[in-house]
């Protein structure tokens, strides 16, 4: 690996996991990306098998059935995913989810859930926007009425990541609609025989073709009133606001490593690849562009890798969790358009790791708050 990108916050122990990752991925998820890119997601099989493995929330408490690291031992998992490319097995939504629940589910709520998302037996998604409400989730217009001893949803759901292949959904809905923030609650729903939930449309996106991202439906769906997480009303927008630098900083890592795989498969292109009697890696553009990406990477490296040391020790704010999001993601897009220019029109070839990095790419600065609500929350901050 090149100075580089050796990670301040990794051990011994960690590049075991790193190895053993690297491993399963190539042998189990790689050689099944066309399929699942073409079929639209992963399929169960992948989940139950990382499951087994141990590689799914990786930092849950081995009481609740996780593995007992911390966010460097995700961290790892999402590294090797996206150095090869591949956004199908959204493990990040997953543990998102697991989260969700870890830091503010009832303990009866943890024992049930946690133990099934970490051996992947439920996959995991979190629904919060809906046709009329993405960045301003104040407008969440998702019902759920209190009937005797459960609660009664109604509304839809749009760009659901997992949804498809989701067993437990986190579903952000209005217990109380007279009321913002506070009249904000999650409702936790299995999906499993669940009267009145239908998946609509596994949605055609430009790019992140093997992951699922889905439209849900909610008619008349009655949720035990326990299932409200942390068993209270009125909590779910303290909650999301809680977890959001966990989820940000997750996008920062993503952008950082594939923008090194992809840097690391331009470098071999470049020395293989010959025009004019000469390795394109020869013209002085080659070698200044090379340098410009080796130095944001290195920048980026640094700045990533401090978020990560914090999260550890939970000193990570929202703030700079945003700056993570959107400076990776914009570097990110920035960057993946220079290298794929080196690639000439083998570089907009679908077949090329380089193609589908791109299109997959352009999401990152649009979900998880796109990167003008980054802009608005960093600001607050200063
Ligand atoms: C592939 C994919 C996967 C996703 N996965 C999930 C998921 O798992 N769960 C989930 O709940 N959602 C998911 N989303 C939804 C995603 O989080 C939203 O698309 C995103 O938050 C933006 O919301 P919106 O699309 O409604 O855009 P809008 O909110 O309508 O924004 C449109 C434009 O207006 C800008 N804008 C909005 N408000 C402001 C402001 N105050 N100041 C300046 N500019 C502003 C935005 O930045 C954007 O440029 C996913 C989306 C995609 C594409």
């Amino acid at each position: 690996m090149p100075l580089q990108f050796k990670r301040s916050w990794s051990d011994a122990d960690l590049e075991a996991l790193r190895d053993s990752a690297a491993r399963f991925i190539e042998a189990e998820m790689v050689p099944d990306d066309e399929a699942s890119r073409k079929r639209g997601h992963v399929g169960h099989a992948i989940w139950r098998h990382a499951g087994e493995l141990g590689f799914l929330c990786a930092d849950i408490p081995e009481e609740y059935g996780g593995a007992g690291g911390d966010f460097r031992h995700e961290a790892v998992f999402y590294e090797e995913m996206a150095r090869r490319g591949l956004s199908g097995m959204a493990t990040s939504v997953h543990s998102i989810v697991a989260h969700y629940l870890l830091n503010h589910g009832t303990d009866a709520q943890k024992k049930r859930y946690l133990p099934k998302l970490a051996r992947g037996e439920l996959v995991g998604a979190i629904a919060m926007t809906e046709p009329g409400a993405g960045s301003d989730l104040q407008g969440v217009r998702t019902r759920a009425e209190r009937r005797g001893d459960q609660y009664i949803l109604n509304g839809s759901k749009t760009f659901i990541t997992n949804g498809f292949l989701a067993g437990l959904v986190l579903v952000v809905c209005k217990t109380d609609p007279t009321q913002g923030a506070r009249g904000t609650s999650i409702a936790i729903v299995e999906t499993k025989d669940c009267v009145g939930f239908r998946v609509g449309r596994v949605l055609d996106k430009m790019g992140m073709k093997a992951q699922d991202t889905s439209e849900l439906f909610f008619d008349e769906v009655a949720v035990p009133a326990e299932n409200l997480l942390g068993g209270k009303e009125g909590q779910g927008f303290f909650q999301l606001m809680g977890d959001l630098p966990y989820e940000r900083l997750i996008i920062g890592v993503q952008a950082q490593a594939c923008v090194e795989g992809a840097y690391e498969a331009t470098l071999q292109y470049v020395r293989d690849r010959q025009a004019f009697g000469q390795p394109i890696a020869n013209f002085q553009n080659t070698k200044f562009t090379l340098a410009e990406v080796a130095t944001q990477l290195t920048v980026g490296r640094a700045f990533i890798d401090r978020c990560v040391e914090q999260i550890v020790v939970g000193q990570l704010d929202t703030a700079t969790a945003s700056m993570a999001k959107l400076w990776g993601s914009e570097m990110q897009g920035r960057v993946l358009d220079q290298l794929l220019q080196l690639w000439g029109g083998y570089g907009y070839m679908n077949e090329y790791m380089i193609a589908r990095m791109y299109a997959d790419a352009r999401v990152q600065r649009i979900y998880g708050g796109t990167s003008e609500i980054m802009k608005e929350v960093i600001s607050r901050s200063l």
